[in-house]
Parts: C-alpha cells; structure tokens; sequence
C-alpha cells in the first residue's frame, strides 16, 4: 500500500513515517497544495495512495481543504480509474475538535490526535482494517 503523510512540521513527518514505513511505501510533502498534487499524479500513474494522513493545521491549504480537493480529484476520475477511495485520518490538536466532526463530514475515516502517540495509531490502523505488512517485533 502506498502511503502519504502530509504535514507541515518535517520531524512530524519523519516520526509518522518511522512508524509507517512497516504498512506500506511512505511518500511525505510539507504542504496542502503539494499533496493534492501528490495524491493526483499517484493517481494518473495508476498507483494511488491507499492511505492519506493529514495534518489539518498547515499554512496555506490547510488539512481540511487538501481532504475536500482530493475528494474532488476522486470524484472526478471516478471509481472505475481511482480505485477504492483512500482511507484518510486526519492528525490534529485536540483542542481542535470542531474540525474533526467537520472533517468526517468530509469523509475522512479517523483522527489521531497531537502530539502523536504511535500506540494510538497503531489502534487507528487496526480499526481502519489495515495492518504492519510483517508482524512488528517483540522488543
Ligand atoms: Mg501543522
């Protein structure tokens, strides 16, 4: 599975895809306008993305905005081309809430909330129905 992690704060990144590296291929980009465009060309080049973790608070387009363009991008290749829509959970401060109703409104499928607690996300892919590709080992 091919996955793209979208946040503003590179060590956010590097952190999320330590830990996302054992699900899937990584791709990461700093801002909303550049993963709309990552998520499209992933798309016309016939490997989209099973899996977008979105940062909702990020200059520019923020994370709300980005899930709304990629819906429209999804939309406008339709099923037959895009594949199953990818799974979206949207990481944010908890104090940001209000966002987060919105943004299921939007379609995203779950939220981990910052500062990112790699044990939570882990039961976030669990319930998303998406596991390691090999066991994680016993340390
Ligand atoms: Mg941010």
């Amino acid at each position: 599975m091919r996955i793209l992690v979208v946040d503003d704060d590179r060590l956010n990144r590097q952190f999320l895809i330590n830990f996302l590296q054992a699900y899937g291929t990584c791709d990461e980009v700093g801002d909303g306008l550049a993963a709309v465009g990552a998520y499209r060309s992933a798309l016309e080049e016939g490997e989209p993305y099973g899996l977008l973790c979105l940062d909702i608070m990020m200059p520019q387009l923020d994370g709300m905005e980005v899930l709304r363009r990629v819906q429209d991008v999804y939309a406008e290749k339709g099923e037959e081309l895009a594949g199953p829509r990818p799974k979206v959970i949207m990481m944010t401060a908890i104090e940001d809430m209000q966002h987060i109703n919105a943004a299921f409104e939007l379609g995203c499928d779950a939220y981990a909330s910052k500062p990112i607690d790699i044990a939570k996300v882990r039961e976030v892919m669990h319930t998303l129905g998406i596991e390691p590709l090999q066991p994680a080992k016993e340390r």
